[in-house]
């Protein structure tokens, strides 16, 4: 039995996750995405795909990253 990181619950199912080294338990894929998924810096909503990324911002989409004043980015196909 672990305890979920997110949400406490404690759940014979739990999985663990290491992101850069460290360990993260979690009972579920929401609460993993949660915790570790970056979230777009110009909507906000989370990135659960491959994203765009620009040095350090990431986006959800290449609109966003636009959006946001960053241009030639594209979409990984
Ligand atoms: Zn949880
Ligand atoms: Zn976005």
């Amino acid at each position: 039995m672990n305890t979920c990181e997110v949400c406490g619950n404690t759940y014979d199912r739990t999985f663990e996750v290491i992101q850069e080294g460290k360990s993260h338990i979690f009972d579920s894929f929401e609460c993993a995405i949660h915790a570790l998924a970056p979230v777009c810096e110009h909507c906000g909503c989370r990135v659960m795909g491959h994203g765009v990324q620009d040095e350090d911002a990431i986006f959800c989409c290449v609109h966003c990253a636009e959006e946001s004043g960053v241009a030639g980015l594209r979409d990984r196909q």
